[in-house]
């Protein structure tokens, strides 16, 4: 699939430090999950590429930090139309490392790019404020700096937009970035890395290590140089990491798991709820922390809402991301296949109702499952309580709002939710009541660069996007000058 690319030279597998590529003493193996087939053989750094970098970023955040914010934005501003320019070949390098069909993976590199761009106007508004101080003669004020180098590690479901999410808004605050990508998609992180450097992003602002987790890690979470972990993965993950931070009194922002309910009250347009569904759930092969996991419909209207999900499921297209029509690409490896095989199993014995799919699609030749729709039956089962990560709408009934509730805030996790209903009154008392940090009222995504992405409970710490995303990256100083 590489071969699509209309500008090979975005195809790196060396790391990027300090404004050079540099090879490693090992490489790892990048699979295309359409096949199964080898892509590229990936340099790993380990922990001297990650010590190299985060000297590197130290260095450069010398100079970058003092650089105005116009300046820095001038510059960022390259990077974005770099990537737009590009949205072919990074939609291809997605699609070829991570699945999801080609249009889709397009969309992700126009989402990613907007964070460069809210991201450099937004930091120019990083105002400080005057306050009035109880001793005569004194003057007050608060100044917002760049919290200083700052590490980060993605995932593999958004292998450019989590990049761009993160690293755009840091350098624009004037941070200065050592990121480690997924090892299952390095090569979307690498091509940004490239055109990075054709902005003309200066050495040492930027860099990408690629390699194993555990032995950079401790060195992004332990480095004395670095002030800020930003992490999006699994919960587990983000306790490992936070606990690293620990040590250092680290801040650290993390996106970790959910388990979004998707609430379809009586009053809702139920052929609009379960288009929703399909576009919400089906996204990425529903590899995205923010999939529905859990539809819970009102008793009144489930029938309704299963029929027509049973007509749009059975019609979704599974195959490879790169032919056309394709709706739904394979899951990231055949780990995540045997993973979501298990729950769907688990679920058929204790006697949930598989009315689409439920299989692995292994006459497709990759890591593919069938896209598949469940009645749940019960809020116990390991499908309930799990992210799924997977192709699976899985619907549950309940009686009234107040079941509702309870049955969508019984669970760790609080990052997103849904609601669809007419019913004003019911949109203030239920999204008041559901103890998700975001809430898609009649939609089925809530992703963009000028809102607040995060999550509440064991989905994370802080908020990405909008202002919140910059001032995440900067301290707020107060500075008292006496005798005036
Ligand atoms: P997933 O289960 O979706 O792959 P993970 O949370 O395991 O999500 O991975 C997300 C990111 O965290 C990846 O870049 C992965 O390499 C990284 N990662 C996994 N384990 C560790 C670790 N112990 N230390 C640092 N990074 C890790």
């Amino acid at each position: 699939p590489l071969d699509r690319l209309k500008d090979r030279a975005l195809f790196r597998t060396e790391s990027y430090i300090g404004g050079r590529w540099e090879t490693g003493d090992s490489r790892f193996t990048v699979y295309n999950p359409a096949n199964r087939g080898a892509l590229a053989e990936v340099h790993d750094v380990g922990a001297e590429g990650a010590k190299a970098a985060v000297a590197a970023a130290a260095e450069a955040l010398k100079s970058w930090r003092k650089t105005s914010v116009f300046e820095r934005g001038r510059i960022l501003r390259r990077w974005y139309d770099l990537i737009v320019e590009h949205q072919h070949d990074l939609g291809v390098l997605i699609t070829a490392e991570m699945g999801k069909p080609l249009p889709e993976a397009k969309g992700e590199v126009i989402y990613g790019a907007a964070f460069v761009d809210w991201s450099i106007e937004e930091a120019k508004r990083m105002h400080g404020e005057t306050i009035a101080v109880p001793i005569p003669g004194s003057r007050g004020w608060t100044v917002r700096q760049p919290v200083g180098v700052v590490s980060c590690i993605t995932p593999w479901n958004f292998p450019s937009a989590m990049v761009t999410r993160k690293c755009a808004p840091a350098m624009a605050a004037g941070c200065t970035i050592v990121l480690k990508p997924a090892p299952e998609t390095p090569l979307s992180a690498l091509a940004l890395a490239e055109l990075a450097d054709r902005a003309g992003i200066p050495a040492g602002v930027f860099n990408v290590v690629c390699g194993d987790a555990e032995a950079i890690g401790p060195v992004l979470t332990g480095s004395p140089d670095v002030r800020l972990v930003g992490f999006t993965g699994s919960t587990e993950v983000g306790k490992i990491l936070m606990r690293q931070a620990a040590d250092g009194i680290k801040r650290v922002a993390l996106e970790l798991g959910g388990n979004a309910p998707f609430l379809v009250m009586d009053d809702a347009d139920i052929e609009e709820a379960a288009n929703g569904i399909v576009r919400g759930k089906f996204r990425a092969a529903g590899q995205t922390c923010v999939s529905p996991n859990r539809i819970i419909v009102q008793d009144s209207v489930a029938e309704e809402l299963i029929a027509a999900l049973e007509a749009k499921v059975a019609k979704i297209k599974v195959g490879d991301g790169f032919e056309a029509g394709v709706e739904v690409g394979p899951l990231i490896h055949d780990e995540a296949v045997e993973r979501v095989s298990g729950l769907v199993e688990s679920a058929r014995r204790e006697g949930a109702r598989i009315i689409v799919g439920g299989e692995a699609r292994t006459d497709l030749g990759g890591s593919f499952f069938a896209p598949t729709l469940i009645e749940g039956g019960s809020f116990a089962l390991d499908l309930a309580c799990h992210e799924i990560f997977g192709p699976i709408a899985s619907v549950y009934r309940a009686k009234d709002e107040a079941q509702m509730i309870a049955a969508a805030n019984d669970t760790p996790y609080g990052l997103a939710a849904y609601l669809y209903t007419n019913d004003i009154g019911r949109v203030h008392r239920m999204s008041e009541g559901l103890d998700f940090g975001m809430i898609g009222i009649n939609a089925p995504t809530v992703g963009a660069a000028s809102t607040p992405f995060g999550g509440m409970k064991q989905s994370g710490i802080g908020r990405e996007g909008g202002k919140w995303g910059v001032e995440e990256f900067t301290e707020l100083k107060y500075v008292l000058l006496a005798g005036v």
